[in-house]
């Protein structure tokens, strides 16, 4: 009778057995061998070797290839992600000196790049990450998802290996939608305001957490994971819709006397971010306690035209180079007259659809081309100001503003 090759149990003793070429294996040691090969990705990936690892310069590099300008939050995330693995590494050695995680917030405007940054350090990063967003969160109890949930995602990331997730990374998106909605704190509940950001505060101090496997509370039969919080990495980005003008009453109110005059004439009203401090975040509805547990506060600029220009042609997979690569598929040579590019940033910050709208003025621009092209037979293709002008001009900007929106 036939016998595993591996544990040497006949046929009518296991559940299955596999035949291969030269040999034969049972589930069970199928399963075995899947342990040992699950454990030593593990090890291998829980050994961040310093010498390895990608200094900050490297990670701000890498960001640039894809984003454009941003320096001073490219620049608080390589640091950030930096001294991640170190302080993971540094707990190996059981040292006495520990390293505190610092976690970041980032502020700007929407469509300047913040999401952009996330998903990009993402695909360079040693270590389980996952993308959450704040809007869904509510205070638990209450229709939408608890604080816990946003685990979840990282344990999926790292493929339910909870010691794994323990060393990840989590970018909490649009964390300003759980601002307190009144200074007033007492006024009404406020079950998706400062409840969520007392729940959070538990997860960015550090703690172990009960995280249903699953998700959400539909399956309450089920086993919660213990997550410990400790290690894991807390990135989050908001808008702060109209927090600039809180900063300038800031600086206005505290910028008096002699040389009140001489600092004021020096800020620069077009990019206030650029001054933001904790206490605006304070000001807009962050509890103290959550500011304080994220002690790297960075911006992003506001994109001025050179950088909406940019962002066309430059990043390694710019909307230009998709659509000259996509033609290329169909042995086209396709060309944008500089014009047309020009003319694509002035519509944008006409219609102020920002970076978002740049794409989507460029696909209303192509769309015909895209669509008559490959049964033509041309081998080059130009696109010209005056074509671009037309398709645009016979387009409904409210639908283009719209579907700017939803992205
Ligand atoms: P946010 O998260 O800040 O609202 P996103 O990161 O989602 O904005 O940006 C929306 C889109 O605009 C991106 O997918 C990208 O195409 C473009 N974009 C925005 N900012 C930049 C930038 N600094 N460099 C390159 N592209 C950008």
């Amino acid at each position: 009778m036939n016998k595993c090759s591996f544990c040497g149990r006949r046929e009518d003793q296991v559940e299955l057995l596999i035949y291969g070429a030269e040999g034969f294996i049972c589930d069970e040691c199928i399963e075995q061998a899947n342990a040992i090969i699950k454990e030593s990705k593990t090890n291998k990936s829980k050994d961040l070797m310093l010498k390895d690892l990608p200094k900050p310069k490297e990670i701000k590099e890498y960001l640039d290839r894809y984003v454009i300008g941003q320096d001073s939050a490219k620049i608080a995330l390589s640091v950030a992600v930096y001294n991640h693995y170190k302080r993971l590494n540094h707990q190996a050695d059981a040292d006495e000196v520990e390293l505190e995680k610092s976690n970041i917030v980032m502020v700007g405007s929407t469509g300047t790049g913040k999401t952009l940054l996330a998903r990009t350090i993402a695909k360079m990063l040693l270590v389980p990450f996952a993308i959450v967003d704040a809007t869904v969160l509510t205070e638990a109890g209450y229709v939408g998802e608890d604080v816990e949930s946003l685990l979840v995602r990282l344990l999926q990331a790292a493929g339910g290996d909870v010691r794994l997730a323990e060393r990840g990374i989590v970018f909490i998106d649009e964390i300003d939608k759980i601002a307190r909605k009144s200074d007033n704190p007492s006024i009404t509940r406020d079950v998706s305001g400062e409840g969520v950001q007392q729940g959070l505060l538990k997860l960015l101090e550090g703690s172990v957490v009960n995280v249903p496997p699953q998700g959400g509370r539909k399956h309450p039969e089920q086993q919660f994971i213990q997550v410990d919080t400790k290690n894991i990495l807390f990135i989050c980005g908001g808008a702060f819709d109209g927090i600039e003008k809180r900063i300038a009453q800031r600086l206005n109110t505290h910028v008096v006397g002699f040389d009140a005059s001489r600092n004021v004439a020096k800020l620069d009203k077009s990019n206030m971010m650029q001054y933001i401090a904790p206490m605006d975040l304070k000001s807009f509805g962050l509890i103290p306690e959550i500011i304080g547990r994220l002690p790297i506060l960075t911006h992003l600029e506001p994109l001025d035209r050179q950088a909406l220009r940019s962002i066309m042609t430059e990043p390694k997979n710019s909307i230009v180079k998709q659509y000259v690569k996509m033609f290329e598929i169909d042995g086209v040579k396709l060309k944008f007259e500089d014009d047309v590019l020009d003319y694509v940033v002035d519509k944008a910050v006409e219609f102020g659809l920002g970076a978002r709208g740049l794409r989507s003025l460029i696909e209303t621009i192509m769309m015909e081309a895209m669509f008559e092209v490959p049964s033509t037979g041309v081998k080059t293709y130009k696109v010209t100001l005056e074509y671009a002008q037309r398709r645009v001009e016979n387009t409904n900007i409210a639908v283009l503003k719209e579907s700017t929106e939803d992205r």
